[in-house]
């Protein structure tokens, strides 16, 4: 029988991920990447006898292919994407490849933010008492590790741009934390696009299977109310009592599910910031579906302390707190972090303008913003939304000198916050650097 031919279009975690997977599952693979395949990923190439090219696409040998993986990063625009398409070759994601050949119980997690976050700790409380693998856009790809470990249990944080090219898969327990304008540059700039992008994640979803959902969101709800889901729905929410799912009752997470209720108090919540509350809830309804018992999910959102560069405390000095909020790379994400803020805040926002509306904003920093840092090529608009504001709006185009000038600004008892709002290309590599340069710049202090 002659092998199925597979070629991967990306060379990245999830491309090498998927060849790997591919190989051992008896296809014929090629890896094709326009870019430069970083020399980790060619040596693993390499060792595995996987073909391979970069810095070009070989059309002849790419139009050849019975089934083709996709990279996320790659645009469905792409004109070679659409030669592909024409002609009839099926396309999909990592995870509808990889998912094929796993039994495990999935948990699926979508949504504009806080997809990493509750990730990470609906695996953190599931791994106190299942054996489960943490992937999608985080670590190792899920490809991989369908490969290498095989857990029963798998926590996933899902891209849109994953589930753009799903087929049929579906994860047993999906969320979505909630649906804010991003990436529209990816969906021609129509959102309903982008929100229909989101909820694929329940397209494949039966009776049997669980949509947990931010139900204080308008986006959601709107959308649900005209395109009903087949799915069991556990929503939650901040401010309204909920029968079948979570709510908040005198601070405490109140999560039924069949006439089965546990709670939590927050106040115990290791995380901070009303979006926790909400992140929390939603990993915890996982948790209570998987038998999870609620003295172990109490114990785990108490001894949860975040993901890097997302509200991460970084140093008290002079009893000012550093704070580091570098993966706010859009407004909605901001406007969690100033909504949590406890204190006079100085403020270091700005870098690459995604068509954003700071209105949003007028509130908190009206109320709690003291200065401001725009650190950015272009800080124009910021300039124009909060001159009037606050006493303080400077520019800088280094961290070090916007650590260095919040140092100067805050008082005993202020914060100082990095949360950008914006995406970070125009002066970093991209939001970890600008998250590290800042924590080491305040190290540096
Ligand atoms: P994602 O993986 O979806 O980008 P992260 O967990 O990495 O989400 O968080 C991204 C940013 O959004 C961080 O600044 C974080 O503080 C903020 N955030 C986290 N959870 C939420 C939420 N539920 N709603 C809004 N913002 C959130």
């Amino acid at each position: 029988m002659t092998k199925q031919r597979l070629v991967i279009l990306g060379g990245g975690e999830s491309g090498v991920g998927t060849a790997l997977l591919g190989k051992a599952k008896g296809f014929e693979v090629f890896v094709s990447d326009k870019g430069k395949i970083k020399e980790k990923y060619k040596q693993v190439l390499i060792h595995h006898e996987i073909e391979w090219e970069d810095e070009i696409h070989t059309e002849s040998k790419i139009l050849n292919a019975d089934l083709v993986m996709k990279s996320p990063g790659i645009p469905d625009k792409a004109p070679l994407v659409k030669q592909i398409r024409d002609q009839g070759i099926p396309v999909v994601s990592e995870i509808e490849f990889a998912a094929k050949f796993t039994n495990a119980t999935i948990v699926g997690i979508t949504g504009s933010n806080g997809k990493t976050t509750t990730a990470s700790l609906t695996h953190h409380i599931l791994k106190q008492k299942l054996e489960v693998g943490l992937a999608g856009n985080i670590g190792d790809s899920f490809a991989k590790q369908i490969l290498e470990k095989n857990y029963p249990n798998y926590v996933l944080e899902i891209s849109s741009f994953q589930l753009d090219d799903i087929v049929g898969f579906k994860p047993h327990i999906a969320i979505i934390t909630n649906i804010t304008p991003d990436h529209l540059d990816r969906y021609n700039y129509e959102f309903e696009r982008y929100i229909a992008s989101k909820f694929r994640i329940a397209e494949n979803q039966t009776k049997a299977d669980y949509l947990i959902f931010d139900a204080d969101d308008p986006v959601i709800l709107d959308w649900l109310e005209k395109h009903p889901v087949q799915s069991t729905l556990l929503p939650f929410s901040l401010v309204k009592k909920i029968e079948n799912g979570a709510y908040l009752e005198n601070k405490t997470i109140k999560i039924t599910i069949d006439n089965n209720s546990i709670d939590m108090p927050t106040k115990d919540l290791a995380l901070e910031g009303k979006h926790n509350i909400k992140n929390a809830m939603a990993a915890s309804t996982v948790a209570h579906l998987l038998r999870i018992r609620k003295q172990t999910i109490r114990e785990s959102l108490e001894n949860f302390h975040g993901v890097e560069h997302r509200l991460e405390n970084v140093l008290k000095i002079n009893k000012v707190q550093y704070i580091n909020d570098s993966k706010a790379t859009n407004v909605n994400a901001t406007y969690y972090a100033l909504e949590s803020m406890d204190a006079p805040t100085v403020w270091i926002v700005g870098g690459q303008d995604k068509g954003n509306n700071y209105q949003e904003l007028y509130p908190f920093v009206n109320e709690k913003v003291k200065a401001i840092i725009c650190l950015g090529v272009d800080n124009e608009k910021l300039l124009e939304n909060f001159s009037s504001m606050v006493d303080v709006i400077v520019e800088t185009q280094f961290m070090s000198e916007a650590v260095k000038i919040a140092y100067k600004l805050a008082q005993s008892g202020d914060n100082v916050l990095l949360s950008p709002a914006c995406a970070s290309f125009d002066l970093f590599e991209n939001y970890e650097d600008r998250g590290r340069q800042f924590k080491e710049a305040v190290r540096n202090l």
